[in-house]
């Protein structure tokens, strides 16, 4: 692992907007806070010796290392320093661990910004089963969804007043005497907004990804019996997008029904639909008719940790925040603050984040050599504390010691 700066070659966007990578990317990383040195110490070795073992020397990750959080903070006086965001929007790929947000900077959170700033607009979750992972559910197997959430909109856009505030008075007088609205007294006021652009960008990637994946389906998830111009809103333009941009090649669940007998035609991804709640219900009993599910912000995020629940593996799950321009893949835990520097905590979200990385360039062949050498390392029972806790006869190992494990498992294929 090089720790020197911009000794590879940029990764650039060809005329139609996809990345062309070089066989010696400069990649960024942002080692995080908390754990989050001990899991960058496990996992970019495993990323390094999945290429490596891919490519021989044809390809090479040259990382190079950004900061952020409280590092950046004690180097730069600011969590989010704008060199930061610069380079990533140079090097168009970046991963990182967990982020404190320093209290008492008046920043929400780095995270936030990060997505806000280089414009991430889906957030995509993959959650699938590892088998040996102690799980809630009787066949955690069945489930093996991408969950792409809408990462700008919604209530989630930050736009609120406090309870007895001067701007949430005034919005209440506004809607009270132009909209004949009455809010309860001294409610706090938060705006709910999505926009035909951000779904259909979103729905777009999600449509794009179940076909290059070759996936069966894609569900918008919605709330639109009650909230009908935004969340209702979100499932008109989506369907509208898929009919628009993908005619061609998807259909909806409702003509497979009335003029397909029931049959998808061949070569055919099913756009379907879903209610929030009810699809809540559905991941738990019928998780196999679902592969990616396309969603808005807050749905979104409740989903994907109740399915990264369901395969018993929220510290395992990888995420990644997309934009047209720059991706940045993250582990999805926070910094476990109180295992920091103990070689403790388990790597295995940054390690899949980075799996999802070399996917995302191109690399594809090393992306599965990771996921298949940390699918044999579970199967082995070779685990850190987190897992090992829930697991009959498991060997416990350290952070560092579980990545030894899985460049292991990948000599062996
Ligand atoms: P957390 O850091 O995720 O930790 C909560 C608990 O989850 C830990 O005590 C540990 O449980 C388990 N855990 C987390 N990561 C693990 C790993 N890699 N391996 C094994 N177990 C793991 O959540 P938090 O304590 O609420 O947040 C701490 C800080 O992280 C906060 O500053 C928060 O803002 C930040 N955060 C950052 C991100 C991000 O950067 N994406 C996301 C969430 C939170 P046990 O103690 O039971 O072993």
């Amino acid at each position: 692992m090089e720790d020197t700066e911009f000794t590879g070659e940029w990764i650039t966007l060809d005329a139609q907007g996809r990345i062309d990578v070089p066989s010696n990317p400069n990649v960024g990383f942002i080692e995080g806070d908390g754990t989050g040195p001990d899991i960058w110490a496990a996992a970019g070795p495993v990323i390094d010796a999945a290429v490596l073992k891919a490519y021989s020397r044809e390809r090479k990750i040259h990382w190079f290392k950004l900061i952020a959080g409280e590092k950046a903070v004690d180097e730069t006086g600011v969590p989010l320093p704008e060199k930061t965001i610069d380079l990533i929007r140079k090097c168009m790929v970046a991963l990182k661990g967990p982020l404190t947000t320093p209290v008492g900077t008046g920043m929400r959170s780095v995270n936030v910004a990060l997505r806000k700033l280089l414009d991430l607009y889906a957030c995509i979750r993959p959650v699938k089963y590892f088998p040996g992972i102690p799980s809630p559910v009787r066949h955690p197997e069945k489930v093996n969804m991408t969950v792409f959430r809408e990462n700008t909109e919604d209530v989630y856009a930050g736009i609120e007043w406090e309870s007895g505030s001067e701007e949430a008075k005034k919005l209440a007088r506004f809607l009270e005497e132009k909209f004949n609205v009455s809010l309860p007294a001294g409610a706090g006021i938060g705006i709910k907004s999505i926009s035909p652009e951000g779904t259909k960008r979103l729905v777009r990637r999600s449509i794009a990804y179940a076909i290059q994946h070759g996936l069966p389906s894609v569900t918008l998830v919605h709330k639109g019996n009650i909230m009908k111009f935004t969340e209702g809103a979100f499932r008109k333009w989506g369907y509208e997008l898929a009919q628009e941009e993908f005619g061609e090649r998807t259909v909806t669940e409702a003509d497979v029904q009335m003029k397909f007998g029931g049959r998808t035609p061949e070569g055919k991804i099913v756009i379907k639909e879903r209610i929030t709640d009810s699809m809540f219900q559905q991941v738990l009993l019928r998780p196999e008719e679902y592969s990616v599910i396309a969603t808005s912000n807050l749905n979104g995020d409740y989903l994907s940790d109740a399915l990264a629940a369901q395969v018993g593996g929220l510290g395992m799950a990888p995420g990644a925040n997309i934009g047209d321009h720059a991706a940045v893949f993250e582990a999805t835990h926070g910094t476990a603050p109180k295992y920091a520097g103990l070689d403790k905590v388990n790597p295995g979200s940054l390690i899949l984040s980075g799996a999802m990385m070399l996917e995302h360039m191109g690399w594809t062949e090393a992306a599965d050599l990771v996921r298949e050498a940390v699918e044999r390392t579970i199967r082995d029972k070779i685990v850190t504390y987190d897992l090992a806790r829930q697991m009959r006869g498991a060997k416990e190992v350290s952070c560092s010691m579980f990545g030894q494990a899985i460049i292991e498992h990948m000599e062996e294929f």
